[in-house]
């Protein structure tokens, strides 16, 4: 899976940036500075509506902490600290130019805080476009790069570890490029947050755990991270966890080689998670109940499924930027996922917040009042959940001789693929309804709620897989009537037809998949990938409505009275 996504008034940010409060200071000549001249009136913005500002809603990241004794209070302030650092540097790798000098630039404290929650000066749930005066287009290998390198030098140069997910690509004197690891770029950084890291192990109780903390630490120090990865795979029942490093490439826009720092300090929900490991464990019988010919779902799906749910309790770095994770699936390391799988991590408190603050008051002006009360966080979470159980339905290679589903579909198949998740997520949700294993809710609960999860989903934009997925969705259930609109313009979902849909678009995207079928794939986006008129001026209404279109978090250890 990529990842699964989801802010009002924005506090104003003086309490955050205190330094910000007092005189801007004037920007030094460095290397990293914009070439605008703004030492006496800051950072104006640039093309950007006011409304814009209030996209983030800002929400408390709290969590029943009581359970834990106090040394594992103090390890979470341990790992807080070396996420604070993980936070530096994705400010490094993501922008270049100096944080607080930068942030004290701005003097308008909303702006201010749009530009902290953005990691710079551009827009990132607006396809990075620029809202700062003096500032240039976002180079698409961010700082990973040299600002003026193509694809193509790179492709032809002869560079160590060219496609290396741990190294930045610099340019000498002479013109040529060369490779600087990690390690070595970040080396004081790194040394300080491997140290914090070994300070937190010998605070844990649990085996594993400590002996991931070290290999983590031997990684950000040595920048080789596998072994950590497998120890981190091995973990089973610690009760905090860390996901800290370097480790998804979405940042470098170049070439998607190289990791972005970024850190989740995690409490693990252990009643959750062991109904999650109960739930994979009948992909298999699902599989053989989907709503499609034998031969498409010929593949035997595994049912040891690492699937637990957290709180958040501090988000770092890349994972803090612009919109906010609430479902992780890791390691990326292919060879760690074929010996030992991958673990999804469900982020509960992540989850209730956008429910609370986005999917709700969404639901509010789209849907007709009498279906409202169907609008529920058991279903909107386990919704998010299935969908990523849900990836393991299906079939993986196609069943024409095409090879794989994903180098069959080419730059359609992360589309289908997130398209096909969400679908049999609700078919796996109603599955488990039937047999009384989900116990919460009504199947009209999760069928209001996966609809106005739909409005949700495509306020990020129609062009990432995920906003494409929820496009050929939305268009689909039209044309079935799996909802109507009444006349105040309201959706109202149709029970019967929704059923009858969803089995029908598990039929298309599975034999799609199964057929590797290219031409079709690119004929349904052609068709009912785009936002139409109609969904826009609803989309329209919820800006107008000031309903935010993602949150972001007061967070750390005085949140949390650690
Ligand atoms: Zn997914």
């Amino acid at each position: 899976m990529k990842r699964a996504m989801l802010s009002t008034a924005i506090m104003l940010a003086c309490g955050v940036m205190l330094s910000a409060c007092s005189e801007p200071q004037k920007p030094s000549n460095n290397e990293a500075q914009p070439q605008a001249n703004n030492s006496d009136t800051g950072y104006q913005l640039k093309d950007l509506s006011p409304a814009r500002l209030d996209i983030y809603t800002e929400v408390t990241l709290n969590s029943d902490l009581s359970h834990l004794n106090d040394n594992q209070k103090k390890m979470l302030g341990l790992l807080i600290e070396a996420s604070k650092i993980m936070d530096d540097l994705f400010w490094q790798q993501a922008f270049g130019m100096n944080k607080a000098e930068f942030l004290a630039n701005i003097k308008d404290p909303k702006v201010r805080q749009f530009a902290d929650i953005n990691y710079g000066p551009w827009d990132r749930l607006n396809g990075d476009k620029v809202f700062l005066e003096g500032f240039a287009d976002k180079a698409p290998g961010a700082q990973f790069y040299p600002s003026d390198i193509s694809k193509d030098e790179l492709n032809q140069a002869d560079v160590k570890d060219k496609a290396g997910l741990y190294s930045l690509i610099k340019r000498d004197a002479q013109g040529q490029l060369y490779s600087v690891a990690y390690s070595e770029a970040y080396q004081t950084e790194l040394n300080t947050a491997a140290q914090l890291l070994r300070d937190a192990s010998k605070l844990a109780v649990d085996k594993q755990f400590s002996k991931y903390l070290n290999l983590r630490a031997d990684a950000l120090v040595n920048n080789s991270y596998q072994s950590s990865d497998f120890a981190w795979m091995d973990m089973k029942n610690n009760p905090i966890d860390v996901v800290i490093g370097p480790i998804e490439t979405y940042e470098d826009q170049l070439f998607g080689y190289r990791t972005a720092f970024e850190s989740y300090v995690l409490v693990k929900d252990m009643a959750w998670s062991e109904r999650l490991a109960k739930f994979a464990a009948f992909l298999p019988e699902l599989q053989q109940g989907l709503p499609v010919d034998a031969k498409y779902k010929q593949e035997v799906p595994g049912s040891d499924a690492d699937l637990n749910a957290y709180d958040v309790i501090y988000y770092a770095g890349h994972s803090n930027a612009g919109s906010k994770t609430i479902a992780i699936n890791l390691p990326n390391d292919e060879e760690v996922q074929l010996q030992k799988g991958t673990r999804r991590l469900q982020l509960k408190n992540a989850m209730q917040a956008k429910f609370d603050k986005i999917l709700v008051p969404i639901a509010d002006q789209l849907i007709v009042p009498e279906q409202r009360k169907h609008i529920t966080f058991d279903a909107f979470f386990a919704n998010t959940m299935f969908h990523e159980v849900a990836h393991g339905l299906g079939i993986k290679n196609t069943i024409t001789g095409k090879g794989t589903v994903r180098q069959s579909l080419q730059e359609h198949a992360s589309a289908l693929e997130e398209g096909k998740a969400d679908i049999l997520g609700l078919y796996m949700v109603e599955q488990l309804l039937k047999k009384g294993e989900i116990s919460e809710g009504t199947l009209e609960d999760y069928y209001v709620t996966f609809m106005a999860g739909i409005f949700r989903s495509v306020r990020f934009g129609a062009s990432s897989a995920h906003g494409k997925a929820n496009m050929i969705r939305f268009n689909f259930f039209k044309q079935e009537g799996a909802f109507s609109k009444n006349a105040d313009g309201l959706y109202q979902v149709d029970m019967a037809k929704m059923g009858a849909a969803m089995e029908k678009l598990s039929n298309v995207i599975l034999t799609l998949q199964g057929d590797g079928d290219y031409q079709k794939v690119d004929q349904l986006l052609a068709t009912h990938g785009d936002i139409k008129a109609e969904l826009q001026a609803d989309l329209d209404k919820l800006a107008a409505a000031n309903i935010p279109v993602d949150v972001t978090f007061k967070q750390g250890k005085a949140v949390l009275g650690l």
